[in-house]
């Protein structure tokens, strides 16, 4: 056999269409269906052939076809609007949205393992990434000055096969890093590399920088020839490989994420760690400090101050930890500089609640950060009861940990017909996202055309199910026949079926499977149902995830059972393209989450926006976003029933009872008169649907997000990290010294009660408690004293003054007058808290002293 050789050759772009290299080469594409429109319009086959990737499409398009472009007026104008749109966003003079919250030499830096931003870029597993992804876009929207950091995985995540049996074959294959949209950083004219040392070597990685409308977001990359072969493979796969393999990518992330922005000549002023992955990162901001002879604990304190923690799991195993002789083996070369010794270094990572047998990167990233948030109401108090144990003696309602509920970007998941209908109504809608008249903008959509955008919609989405049907049943080696039966319900009129969407990853606690719970009872629903119902399941299950990779076996089998077929689809290769049409053309999207496990579940989001209705387990960003008003609601909610033992057989029968009574019923009802532009449109249903746009869209967008994190995160993160840098980090000294003085002398703190109000008492009257405090080692205006009242359900905390003080005898005499306004019966406990000008939060220390 002769050696057959490839060759590629690559088309030469016209001069006419030369913004168009820009154009693949920015992920602007990614939520800008016009520039994917240009592509789609050049040649349509070399489109479908690429699957959304615009860099590939230029290396891949006929000469001809770029050629007939060139000379084509209609496109050069679609071009030259797009072209203008995208400037226009990228300007630099552009009025930020956020308006003057930033000056010029302020930067955030944003840490993420991964970043979901379009499916051409496949470095993400799942909603991290994609959240990720969207803050980035959001911060271009907005003007927020933040850069990315991240890792360049070789191999992405996985690609994913499921066989004839239901069984989930991982597909690993190398991306050609020319195939994306992504260049290498440069700086002065070369490549910028970093490196970072590991035992016994030091490991070289290049750094690529992918844009995102005016966002740079910089990926570590170790694949490199310096390196040994091992550690060429440390960025090989996301979440692949063992332990020290996982050790390894943190560090890199961590450490190396840091000397990156650096060696770019960036200097962030407030730093963003979402999820513990990146929390290495601490360390090394610590470590330049300390090397520049500031002692360990200020420079920690610094580093805190300016450093924000979002945490994404409730599940205790989700938690990333290591071995402490592995991390201690890691980082050995480093406490010399770090000025502290292996069990210093250890102790970061402890978790107080558990046996300490662990270094938990959780711990390490709430020690190292001043604010730590959740991402929805629900996760906030789970993550405040996990996380409780670092502040001990505070209430875990009052504890430092708070929230920021997700949100997804709106241009991104949007239908094409919303998109457009939006842009005709107020073409700056996009900068308008967070505001009520948002939402009035969609609840004035009339019915008919809501609808038919919304079959639109539908019917891409069957299309596509069915396209992907048939590529699944060719591999499969199925006739003819059995196709047919998988499409028999697809094969009929949109608006006559209700599709049912489930797509997320296969994590057990998302129970993928709990509509299954009673197939009896589920088969009948499906035989007696007025409308034909089809439910369309898609995701992936971690390689190592045995249970996650049964539930989809689980689903292909049913699928094949005579009663279910056509009516349960399981669809391969679930990534962002198919989320996006998904989330789109649905009619309803389904959530069965173990609560309280869902951190958010930012996919009915997606789906909310776009007028599916969300059909899901109270938990996660749903809890809150559940709204009802005079028989009309932006859907349904299953009521968690976490205490029970027989909860799965509970929340399951809801759900069939939902979908029995409500769902299918709203669906099914249609107009029988009226005048001929609403008959037989489901107009309670569209009702419905118009509230969950007007409903969702202006509360759960990445703009409010990225507005809230900017607004009080980033900023109070920003200020406070330049109140203890200030004379040499003379405050972040004194806050150390404090912290250590508090944990020698707080036990000694004495507290006398000198006067309290009489126990009845004329309304308006003026009163005040007096409180003496005795405290030996600790200033007496360190000490804060609080009445806690509670009156009927309500509770409010009322602060009080030190009004007299005697330092050298560490006495102090404190008043908290009551408010005037108090009424009926009042309840109130009296407690002392230590406090400090540096604080963010006025509980972060962790002590509180009820008396
Ligand atoms: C939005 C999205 C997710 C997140 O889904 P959840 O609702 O959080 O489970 C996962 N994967 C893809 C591809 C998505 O687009």
């Amino acid at each position: 056999m002769p050696t057959i050789h490839h060759l590629e050759v690559r088309p030469s772009l016209p001069p006419t269409l030369a913004n168009l290299s820009e154009l693949a080469g920015n992920l602007h594409y990614s939520r800008s269906r016009a520039v994917r429109d240009l592509f789609d319009a050049i040649d349509a086959d070399t489109w479908a052939q690429v699957e959304g990737n615009p860099i590939r499409f230029l290396q891949l398009v006929p000469q001809a076809r770029l050629d007939e472009a060139a000379g084509d007026s209609a496109f050069l104008a679609e071009l030259a609007a797009a072209w203008r749109d995208f400037e226009v966003h990228c300007a630099d003079d552009r009025a930020d949205a956020i308006g003057p919250a930033f000056d010029s030499q302020e930067t955030v830096a944003y840490f993420c393992a991964e970043f979901g931003f379009h499916e051409s870029l496949p470095i993400y597993s799942g909603g991290l990434g994609i959240l990720a992804g969207d803050h980035c876009k959001a911060a271009s929207d907005l003007g927020v000055p933040l850069v990315g950091v991240g890792l360049l995985y070789r191999q992405g995540y996985f690609q994913q096969c499921i066989d004839a049996q239901g069984r989930q074959h991982p597909r690993f294959e190398d991306l050609d890093f020319s195939h994306l949209p992504i260049r290498l950083a440069m700086r002065e004219g070369a490549p910028t590399q970093v490196k970072v040392e590991y035992p016994g070597r030091v490991v070289t990685a290049q750094v690529w920088e992918a844009r995102i409308g005016r966002v740079r977001v910089y990926l570590l990359d170790t694949d490199v020839t310096d390196n040994a072969a091992a550690d060429r493979e440390i960025t090989r796969r996301l979440y692949g490989g063992d332990r020290r393999r996982r050790l390894e990518q943190e560090m890199l992330l961590g450490l190396g994420g840091v000397r990156a922005l650096r060696t770019l000549g960036i200097t962030p002023s407030a730093w963003h760690i979402n999820e513990g992955h990146a929390a290495f990162s601490i360390l090394e901001r610590v470590r330049e400090l300390t090397a520049d002879g500031l002692p360990f604990e200020p420079a920690l304190n610094a580093v805190a101050a300016s450093t924000l923690f979002t945490t994404h799991t409730p599940v205790p195993a989700g938690h990333d930890t290591f071995a402490p002789s592995l991390v201690e083996a890691h980082f050995e070369s480093q406490l010399e500089a770090l000025g502290i010794e292996a069990p210093e270094l250890l102790a970061l990572g402890a978790d107080p609640a558990h046996d300490g047998k662990h270094f938990n990167m959780t711990a390490l990233a709430l020690r190292g950060s001043r604010q730590h948030n959740g991402v929805s109401r629900v996760h906030g108090e789970v993550a405040a009861q996990m996380s409780q144990a670092f502040w001990p003696e505070v209430p875990t309602e009052e504890n430092p940990l708070s929230h920021v509920t997700n949100g997804v970007h709106v241009e991104t998941f949007l239908n094409r017909d919303l998109t457009r209908l939006f842009d005709a109504t107020r073409r700056d809608w996009r900068d308008h996202l967070h505001e009520a008249a948002i939402g009035e903008m969609a609840g004035k959509i009339e019915a008919g055309r809501l609808w038919s955008m919304h079959l639109s919609a539908k019917t891409h989405l069957v299309s596509d199910l069915k396209a992907r049907l048939q590529r699944q049943s060719e591999r499969f080696g199925e006739g003819h026949v059995r196709l047919k039966q998988r499409c028999r319900v697809l094969d009929k009129p949109v608006d006559e079926f209700l599709m049912v969407g489930f797509a997320r990853r296969f994590a057990t606690y998302k129970r993928a499977t709990l509509l299954f719970r009673d197939r009896e009872r589920l088969a009948r629903l499906i035989e007696t149902s007025p409308r034909p119902v089809v439910f369309v399941f898609a995701g992936k299950a971690h390689p190592a995830d045995e249970p996650g990779q049964a539930l989809l076996q689980t689903i292909h089998e049913l699928s094949l059972e005579q009663r279910f077929a056509g009516h349960v689809l399981l669809i391969e290769g679930y990534d962002m393209g198919l989320a996006r049409r998904l989330v789109a053309g649905s009619d309803v999207w389904l959530n069965t989450p173990e609560f309280p496990m869902e951190a958010s579940g930012t996919s009915g989001q997606k789906a909310g926006i776009n007028g599916v209705l969300n059909l899901s387990v109270a938990d996660g960003w749903w809890a809150e976003g559940h709204d009802h008003q005079q028989g009309v609601a932006n859907g349904w909610s299953i009521a968690p029933t976490p205490e029970a033992t027989d909860r799965d057989d509970r929340e399951a029968n809801d759900l069939l009872t939902l979908l029995e009574t409500e769902v299918i019923p709203l669906f099914d009802r249609r107009e029988a008169a009226g005048g001929s532009d609403t008959k037989g449109l489901p107009s309670d249903w569209i009702a419905w649907q118009r509230h969950a746009i007007a409903t969702i869209l202006p509360r759960f967008n990445a703009s409010r997000m990225v507005r809230d994190y900017a607004e009080h995160h980033y900023r109070r993160a920003i200020d406070a990290h330049r109140l203890l840098a200030q004379d040499d980090y003379r405050a972040a000294r004194e806050r150390a010294d404090f912290e250590r003085d508090l944990v020698t002398h707080w036990g000694g703190v004495g507290v006398k009660v000198l006067r309290t109000p009489e126990s009845i008492m004329d309304q308006g009257e003026s009163l005040s408690i007096e409180i003496e405090t005795t405290s030996p080692g600790l200033p007496p205006h360190s000490l804060r004293c609080e009445a806690v009242l509670s009156e009927g359900g309500s509770r409010r905390v009322v602060v009080g003054e030190l009004v007299e003080s005697l330092d050298g005898q560490a006495w102090g005499r404190h008043r908290i007058a009551l408010p005037a306004d108090l009424a009926g019966e009042v309840d109130y406990r009296l407690r002392v808290v230590p406090t400090h000008e540096t604080l963010l939060h006025p509980y972060e220390l962790g002590r509180m002293l009820w008396l």
